[in-house]
Parts: C-alpha cells; sequence; structure tokens
C-alpha cells in the first residue's frame, strides 16, 4: 500500500478487494470529496478492480446522502433529480436501456406464461435496490409487473411513497423482509458503485431470485474514457461512488455468484447532457454518444444477467 496519508476521516479502515480477497493496492490519485474530505483512488494489483481504500463505513458514507444530495446531483448535470424533466428523462433511459438489453423479449414471454397458466393471472414480480423516489418501480408497474423499491435514503423515498409505491426505506443487504426465492427480476440502476460489498450483493440478490430470473444492472464502467480521463472523469465521485467496475470485472464477479449474462450495452460518450448546452457541445454529443456506443466503449454499461439453475 502507498505511504500516501489516509483520508483525514477516523471512520475509514482498508478493506480486501472485493474481487480477488488481495489487500494490495497500487495508489492512482487521492481525490476529495464534495465536503473536501481527501480518499485514496486506488487498483488492486491482484485482479486491477479500481476501487476507493480505505473506505468510509457505512454510516460515514450514509451522512453523504443528506435531503440535499439528490437536489445537487452533478453526475448526470441536472439539478434536481425530482424535476418533472429528471423523471422524463430517467425513464427514456430505462425504456432504452431494457431494449437494448433484450429484456422486452424475456418480459413478453414471461407475460405469455403467467396468462397461459393460470386463469386467475398473477403479475411478474420485481424488486429495484437503490430505488431513490421509485420512477423505476412507478415504470414497471406500468408495464404489469407487481414492483417494488429499497433505498437507503428516505430523503428520497418520499414522493415515491406520498404517490402510494411500494419502497422499503433500509439496507439492500440488511432488508429482512425481502422472500428468497420470490423475484423475477431484481434491478440496480448505478446502484452497486455505491454498496461495500457488491459480492454480497450479487449473493443476495441470488436467493431472492426463482430459478432463471433476471439482474439487470447498469454502473459506471471503467474502460477507456475512464482511464483517459483519471480524477476528472464525471462518475469519479467520492466516497459515494467506491467501485469502478470494467466489464470482464463484473461479468467475472457475477459469474461466481451464479449468474450468465444474456446481454449488455455500453453508452454515454463523457459528455452529460446539461439543461444549457452550446451548439458545439450538443454536436459532439450528438456525434459522440451514437459512435461510443457503437464501438461499445461508453462509460456507463448495463448488463442483464440470468440466475442460473445448476449453482450451489
Ligand atoms: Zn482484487
Amino acid at each position: 500500500m502507498s505511504s500516501h496519508r489516509q483520508s483525514n476521516s477516523p471512520l475509514v479502515r482498508l478493506v480486501p478487494c472485493c474481487l480477488c480477497g488481495k489487500e494490495d493496492f497500487r495508489l492512482l490519485f487521492v481525490k476529495q470529496s464534495s465536503r473536501r474530505e481527501s480518499f485514496q483512488v486506488v487498483k488492486c494489483k491482484g485482479c486491477n478492480l479500481v476501487q476507493v481504500n480505505p473506505q468510509p463505513n457505512s454510516a460515514a458514507v450514509r451522512s453523504c446522502y443528506d435531503e440535499k444530495y439528490f437536489l445537487r446531483r452533478t453526475d448526470r448535470g441536472y439539478n434536481n433529480y425530482f424535476s418533472e424533466e429528471m423523471r422524463k428523462e430517467v425513464c427514456r433511459v430505462y425504456e432504452q436501456n431494457l431494449k437494448d438489453l433484450k429484456f422486452d423479449d424475456y418480459e413478453g414471454s414471461l407475460h405469455a406464461k403467467k396468462k397461459a397458466r393460470s386463469k386467475k393471472q398473477s403479475l411478474p414480480t420485481t424488486l429495484d435496490a437503490g430505488c431513490a423516489s421509485g420512477y423505476f418501480v412507478d415504470f414497471m408497474q406500468k408495464r404489469g409487473w407487481k414492483a417494488e423499491g429499497i433505498e437507503l435514503s428516505p430523503h428520497a423515498t418520499a414522493e415515491g411513497k406520498k404517490q402510494g409505491l411500494t419502497i422499503h426505506v433500509g439496507d439492500f443487504l440488511k432488508a429482512k423482509k425481502l422472500r428468497p426465492n420470490s423475484l423475477d427480476m431484481i434491478s440496480f440502476w448505478s446502484s452497486l458503485e455505491h454498496m461495500h460489498d457488491p459480492r454480497a450483493v450479487f449473493q443476495k440478490s441470488k436467493s431472492l431470485l426463482k430459478p432463471e430470473g433476471r439482474l439487470i444492472l447498469s454502473t459506471c464502467r471503467y474502460g477507456i474514457l475512464a482511464r483517459l480521463r483519471g480524477e476528472k472523469w464525471r462518475y469519479m465521485n467520492v466516497p459515494e461512488h467506491l467501485y469502478f467496475f470494467s466489464l470482464p470485472q463484473l461479468i467475472l464477479m457475477a459469474g461466481q455468484c451464479g449468474f450468465r449474462v444474456i446481454s449488455w450495452v455500453s453508452y454515454g460518450s463523457g459528455l452529460t447532457a446539461k439543461n444549457k448546452m452550446s451548439f458545439l457541445y450538443r454536436a459532439s454529443k450528438a456525434f459522440l454518444d451514437p459512435l461510443i456506443k457503437l464501438v461499445d466503449q461508453g462509460d456507463m454499461i448495463a448488463i442483464h444477467f440470468q440466475s442460473t439453475k445448476e449453482y450451489g
């Protein structure tokens, strides 16, 4: 480990790499949080996974998600996550991702199967982990699913609860209300990178899913754009983001926990949509976003996994 001075917060500790278990890291850089605390971004010498380490504990990270967090959210360039404009944009991305991931095909076959099996049609079930105010819960309900969400931040969930959505407030890994073997699908939209123990997240998802159930996740992707931008990369928000996976690293970890890949799509040229874009910025984004997607080098990635039968 580098001899660089560790973070000035007493709530941090060095943890073994979640992918390979080693505790041998190379310092990439030190990055300041929005509260001007310093965190080390390191690369594991065993498996190359980029991560914040030493890590602040859950309580320390949780304090970042105060009532202002979703209002000053900057990684997508919107000032207010709860605005109607943001909701529309988020739902547009869900729709596009599910289509690109061939989830629509699976969903169609599931609805058809359920209809054929029972006259009293039971709805397919889904849980969105890290659901914020429940945009995806609402989105899936409208697509004919029995949908629930779970979210750490009570500030975020208030809006969704007001609309009558089923949202649990709490830590996904500690939640006891979730029934094993009960879900057709589980999703993590830009939430895995926030979680302290991604391996436990995959393992718990496996236990909650029915045989051959689906896991959909999106996360920032450590690839060419991330390496080029380094500490200035738009997703290098510490300590909210703790892990920066490459595509093969994600597939490896999911595989070790009993999932196989159905499909993936990468997107995002690094140019974030903003309220006010100059003509040049807008034109560059309009040109680069599809190109990056075509060559599969986006700095966001969405993956569709299937829980495998033979595991365990
Ligand atoms: Zn490692």
